[in-house]
């Protein structure tokens, strides 16, 4: 078990140690730098590292995607030669491999299989979703609950071979419903057979609009008990275009999971609403005593805007002087007037009606109007795009000097438009947590933001005080519409022309905020603490 902490190397930074470690296992769809298409693949990239740097030893399961375009991002990890053969009910027996790498003091364990080699990203291609993410999925969970028992990895060091399984006294935490079944069959399938008595699982919400339902002829394809159906039952919501009895993996994951947790106390309060839990408010209310929030750090090392190895210039929150080249050199890369004046304003998301990008292209002829220059990065959506992607290329026609639209998925882009503008705009229309306002005030860039979810938490909205100080780290509006952003834009663009004191103190004090990730593993290792004490 966790008595072997992770061993220490030269370099490392120094954290408070963990008085109690534990072998904790991640599951899921999403790990960066592997694979990412949101905020799940940055948070599974990052606090199992923070974890594994408190003392805890800590193994992440994920697909092993090859899509013919990032294939070498995976050369590192080996096969561990340990290919395995998964009942999957309906689905017959399926045989698995597992690849491994151990880097920063983590198990990082891909799950092979042909069902994952497919030209797209992890869940669909141009053509759309795939239609066999149901079986995909169920079998990355059957598979991470295998890992812990075979892989003979649990000694893994550097440099030396790997020994001994993690065992079954683990903590599972399952992300989002690719990884929801993990809770059903641990207390279906193994607990019966008295395998993982002591495990316990906490089931992660980053995004509760997909929740992986499927009629409910399929149940048979996920390999759990018959008796095991009722927690996964589901019907389609009257707006569907199916109707009928269905199966519903994350309403699965919620039920059977000791705990339950999202990325911002926000956002856990929204989805136990009606018009924040996509159906599912009844189901998490009821879960409620063991639902809590905690809000995603964000890697403080690939996201610093004093070594950031894809901007223009350096800087920090004593000398912004690199800030403003870092602004320049991306109004040259975007084709704008060079002008330090002229504010520059952000949008970096998925084409998904989630971030807003209507209410953001429909601003675009309000933005120009103030003399703004606007830059959008959007990464296309299997769920059709192409209206968005119309209106960018209009807009930059009509908007040449104010106005430019970058469809494609582009990390060193991100880091340009993050560190170069002086507004990030986030008209999200719900948002768990949001990743891009925090990576925002930590290189000084003003967030502007729908108040939801996790951008309220987050952004402290900029208001006077009693004494006449100005004080906050961005700027929050509700409803998420064009004309309320807009007011609040003007609000923004006073304080930066005019009032250019005030503003530098804006940016500082977003740089100011601590936003690691040590601070949110403390907090997700109480969750850890109380599921072992009180399990539901
Ligand atoms: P979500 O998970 O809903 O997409 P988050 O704000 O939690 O939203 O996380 C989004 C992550 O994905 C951030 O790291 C963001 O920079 C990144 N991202 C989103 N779109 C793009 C893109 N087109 N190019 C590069 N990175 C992107």
């Amino acid at each position: 078990p966790a008595s072997s902490k992770a061993a220490k190397q030269k370099g490392d930074p120094v954290v408070e140690q963990t008085d109690d470690p534990m072998d904790i296992v991640f599951v899921s769809a999403e790990v960066a730098p592997w694979s990412k298409t949101g905020g799940l693949g940055d948070v599974v990239g990052s606090l199992p590292i923070a974890l594994a740097a408190r003392g805890h030893r800590v193994m992440v399961v994920a697909p092993r995607y090859l899509n013919g375009k990032s294939d070498d991002l995976y050369e590192s990890a080996k096969d561990l030669h340990s290919p395995l053969t998964l009942d999957l009910g309906a689905c017959g027996e399926q045989t698995v491999s597992f690849y491994h790498v151990h880097k920063l003091h983590v198990d990082f364990v891909f799950v092979d299989h042909p069902c994952y080699h497919r030209a797209g990203n992890p869940y669909g291609d141009e053509h759309g979703v795939f239609g066999d993410n149901q079986f995909r999925y169920a079998l990355l969970s059957l598979a991470a609950c295998e890992a812990p028992l075979t892989l003979n990895i649990g000694g893994y060091r550097s440099g030396e071979p790997p020994g001994f399984p993690y065992g079954d006294r683990c903590m599972f935490v399952a992300n989002d419903w690719h990884a929801g079944l993990v809770p059903a069959y641990l207390a279906g399938r193994y607990r019966r057979n008295g395998v993982y008595k002591d495990a316990r699982s906490v089931f992660a919400i980053h995004n509760l609009s997909h929740q992986g339902v499927e009629p409910a002829s399929t149940y048979g394809n996920l390999g759990l008990p018959d008796d095991w159906y009722d927690p996964l039952s589901w019907r389609y919501p009257d707006w569907a275009s199916i109707n009928g009895p269905a199966v519903n993996i994350l309403k699965g994951g919620v039920v059977a999971s000791d705990r339950v947790v999202t990325v911002s106390q926000g956002y856990a309060w929204e989805i136990t609403t009606a018009e924040g839990g996509w159906g599912l408010d009844g189901v998490l209310k009821e879960r409620q005593h063991v639902l809590n929030g905690i809000t995603n750090g964000i890697d403080m090392v690939e996201w610093d805007p004093s070594t950031d190895e894809f901007t223009a210039a350096h800087y920090n929150a004593d000398d912004l002087s690199g800030k403003a080249e870092c602004k320049a050199a991306l109004q040259r890369e975007l084709g704008f007037d060079v002008d330090p004046k002229k504010p520059l304003v952000g949008w970096i998301g998925r084409l998904d009606h989630q971030k807003g990008p209507d209410i953001t292209l429909d601003s675009v002829p309000e933005m120009a109007a103030r003399g703004c220059q606007f830059v959008m990065l959007g990464s296309g959506d299997a769920n059709g795009d192409a209206k968005y992607e119309a209106q960018m290329r209009e807009h930059e026609e009509h908007f040449k000097a104010n106005y430019r639209g970058w469809v494609g998925f582009s990390i060193p882009v991100a880091h340009r438009i993050i560190a170069g503008c002086d507004v990030l705009l986030m008209p999200s229309r719900f948002e768990p947590c949001g990743l891009n306002q925090l990576f925002a005030m930590r290189y000084g860039t003003v967030p502007v933001a729908h108040a939801t979810g996790g951008l309220r938490d987050t952004i402290q909205n900029f208001k006077e005080d009693a004494q006449g100080k100005e004080r906050g780290t961005g700027w929050t509006f509700n409803p998420p519409d064009v004309p309320t952003m807009m007011r609040t834009m003007d609000h923004v663009l006073h304080v930066y022309h005019d009032k250019p004191q005030v503003w530098r103190e804006v940016m500082r004090n977003g740089m100011g905020k601590d936003l690691s990730w040590n601070k949110a593993a403390k907090e997700y290792e109480q969750i850890f603490k109380w599921s072992r004490l009180d399990p539901a």
